[in-house]
């Protein structure tokens, strides 16, 4: 089967290609109008495309609109903001993986314990089913270990907030409730 993977950035990319490629053709595609500011957005997706040119992986990026982004997810907060922000991305890949005739999509957001695998199949599943291709619901999270290691070892960007401006500012304030909590002890 030809899949076509959303990828969210090179870390997240290492465990769920290599377990979709023992078993089919797939094709890497950054789509991610979610990440900002841009110098963020081009800098997780240099590190992406760097690992997977070296690995000999076939990568695209789609059209960075945070614009688009903005109004599919405006007024909401957590979780809804996550659960617009999903359908939005693989529904960007499923339309690119449809057009190039690609027989399904998956994404490495399963990877992450940060997100919500029941959402990303329900908004994969809808988004998937629009464009005519099939979802591949994945659940990748025991390997997050590995990823982590992974991508130390191979010195890659690791970024410390999921991508958007809200989600910096939340672990902005995670971090400094978290310092605050240690300083009390
Ligand atoms: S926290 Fe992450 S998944 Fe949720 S809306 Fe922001 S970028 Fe998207």
């Amino acid at each position: 089967m030809r899949v076509m993977i959303h990828a969210c950035c090179g870390p997240c990319l290492l465990e769920p290609y290599d377990a979709l490629a023992a078993g089919h053709e797939v094709s890497v595609c950054y789509a991610n109008p979610n990440i900002q500011p841009a110098e963020e957005y081009a800098h997780r997706r240099d590190t992406l495309v760097e690992y997977a040119r070296a690995a000999g992986i076939d990568v695209r990026e789609l059209p960075y609109e945070p614009e688009v982004w903005a109004a599919a997810t405006a007024g909401l907060g957590r979780p809804e903001r996550c659960h617009a922000c999903y359908g939005l991305r693989i529904g960007m890949v499923a339309a690119e993986a449809a057009r190039e005739g690609f027989d399904a999509v998956a994404t490495t957001l399963t990877v992450s314990p940060y997100q919500d695998p029941d959402a990303i199949r329900a908004m994969g599943e809808e988004a998937c089913a629009e464009a005519g291709v099939t979802f591949l619901v994945t659940d990748f999270r025991e390997r997050y270990p590995d990823a982590t290691r992974r991508s130390r070892e191979l010195g890659m960007y690791r970024q410390n907030y999921c991508g958007c401006l809200p989600s910096r500012a939340e672990a902005e304030a995670e971090r400094a409730a978290r310092k605050a909590a240690r300083q009390k002890r």
